[in-house]
């Protein structure tokens, strides 16, 4: 089958799913029920989209693929558009060298102006994702050669950037009424790329930043919280939160969204042994339905909302405006570190070893202290473990089975543990950006032999397997005092 029919039919498939929330009528119906596509005769006019665009106040942005500068393609003829940044060898250079950062894909603006992300966040860009290999086929990839075409694909044709719950209402109704395909956007993280999708409207919320701290009273819990805005990342919130005194559930990825996809999808956080997972923090949601209504969801109004929203997976119940999640108060927290290979270790010497260690887990975790670890048949590392009110002495403790194994069996190993004054210290130090693009690179090499068709990462990934050194960042404590071994 062509790639383009398959293309077609799983859109349908996805546009059958979707109708369930949102059917659309009769008249805009396309054939086979499916949402219209850019190249169907039914797709809104240019006339169409710009009366969307003064409908927004001119907060509709025409998609430009973010790879644009490593090709010669244009901008496609009709409706809406930009301009495409010409060919630009330094600035493809630069692309490929960053396409795995995700500050690249959500902060950085496309036409290749590499700087600080504004205070404003006024440079973000609508459309990234950082599903890799979502982008191999028919979309625009800077490892492909400059001749090769570079399409919209499966970025969204365009994007509102909310500002207003009016913004999120008139994007609803003009996707019902010109039957388009809708996605919600925040930080483009999602691995199955359910933040982007070809033919697509986009609800992009990445600009509603509002943090504010407030006293929370009901029956279920009285204390702190905060309310935070859509788009808050998790650095932004942990930052204001240690300036209270407080520490939040977020992720232990600092760039991903905590309103979106990580609370609505569960949400595990270096606190999570300490307060539980990121949905279990949800207090209260205000949220777009699809009738356009703004509701309040809680324990109390609302109630089924609130609980499909905590944890029933994001973009699937309506349209997150804020959040209110509990706010607890900021401990010391201390962190820690440990690697080995099995290099020229019998490998059953080597899982015995992740078998002491995963023995020690149940003990760790009732003592508040998160364990992230990662293993593979030629390498195992800890990165980090995270100790809430917990003393770096006690990290020791519960690693000390492991350690007295390694030794026993002559694996060399490094580790490191460490105090520090409060939570957030503790995160800036061992959750660097750096663990985000390995990881991603983790994901991105594991899927290689499957997408014959992912030419982006052929080269460079092949020297980031797990076991490589490019991993190596994974264990480091802070990018400028490496683990020390003990
Ligand atoms: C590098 C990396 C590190 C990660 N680290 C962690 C981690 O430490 N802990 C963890 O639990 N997960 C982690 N994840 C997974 C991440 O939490 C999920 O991908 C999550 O869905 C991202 O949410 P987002 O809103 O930031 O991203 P997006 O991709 O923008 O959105 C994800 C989904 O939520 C929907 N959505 C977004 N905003 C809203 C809204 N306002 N209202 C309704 N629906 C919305 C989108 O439509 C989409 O379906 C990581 C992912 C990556 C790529």
């Amino acid at each position: 089958m062509a790639p383009s029919t398959m293309l077609k039919q799983s859109l349908c498939l996805l546009a059958i799913a979707l109708a369930a929330q949102s059917a659309p009528t009769d008249k805009a119906k396309g054939p086979n029920a499916c949402r219209f596509m850019p190249n169907d005769p039914q797709w809104p006019s240019a006339k169409t989209w710009d009366a969307l665009n003064k409908t927004v106040h001119g907060q509709l942005i025409a998609t430009v693929p973010l790879a644009a500068p490593c090709h010669d393609s244009t901008a496609p003829k009709g409706g809406l558009s930009r301009d495409w940044p010409k060919y630009d060898q330094q600035k493809c250079t630069d692309l490929q060298e960053r396409w795995l950062e995700p500050e690249l894909q959500y902060v950085l603006q496309h036409i290749g102006t590499y700087h600080t992300p504004t205070d404003d966040h006024s440079d973000a860009d609508p459309t990234s994702i950082m599903a890799p290999f979502f982008l191999s086929n028919e979309t625009c990839n800077p490892f492909q050669p400059r001749a090769a075409a570079c399409k919209i694909g499966v970025y969204s044709q365009y994007t509102i950037n909310v500002t207003s719950s009016a913004d999120v209402a008139a994007g609803l109704k003009f996707a019902e009424d010109n039957n388009v395909r809708l996605v919600i956007h925040n930080t483009g993280h999602d691995f199955a790329g359910k933040s982007s999708g070809a033919g697509s409207l986009s609800l992009w919320m990445h600009n509603l930043k509002d943090i504010e701290f407030i006293h929370w009273g009901d029956a279920h819990y009285t204390g702190k919280a905060v309310r935070i805005g859509a788009g808050v990342q998790g650095f932004e919130v942990n930052a204001a939160a240690h300036d209270q005194g407080l520490q939040v559930v977020t992720g232990e990825c600092p760039t991903v969204g905590v309103a979106g996809g990580y609370t609505q999808g569960g949400g595990h956080s270096a606190l999570s042994s300490r307060h539980g997972m990121a949905a279990d923090q949800a207090l209260q949601y205000e949220v777009v339905v699809p009738s356009g209504e703004v509701l309040i969801a809680n324990r109390q109004r609302n109630s089924d909302l609130y609980w499909a929203l905590s944890g029933g997976g994001g973009g699937t119940y309506g349209v997150v405006l804020s959040l209110t999640s509990k706010a607890h108060a900021d401990v010391p927290t201390s962190g820690a570190n440990l690697t080995f290979t099995s290099d020229n270790i019998d490998q059953d010497v080597y899982y015995a070893a992740i078998e002491t260690f995963l023995s020690s887990l149940p003990a760790s975790a009732d003592a508040g202290v998160m364990s992230v670890f990662y293993f593979t048949a030629e390498s195992f590392m800890i990165a980090p473990l995270t100790g809430p009110d917990v003393k770096a002495s006690q990290l020791k403790e519960f690693l000390s089975p492991l350690m007295k194994k390694l030794e026993a069996s002559n694996i060399t190993y490094t580790s490191h543990f460490e105090d520090f004054g409060s939570y957030l210290e503790f995160y800036e130090a061992m959750f660097a950006p750096i663990p985000v693009v390995s990881l991603l690179r983790l994901q991105i090499s594991r899927t290689l032999s499957m997408f014959t068709n992912f030419t982006p990462t052929r080269a460079s990934l092949s020297t980031a397997e797990p076991s490589s050194p490019e991993m190596s960042p994974l264990t480091s404590p802070t990018t400028s005092s490496p683990p020390s071994a003990t």
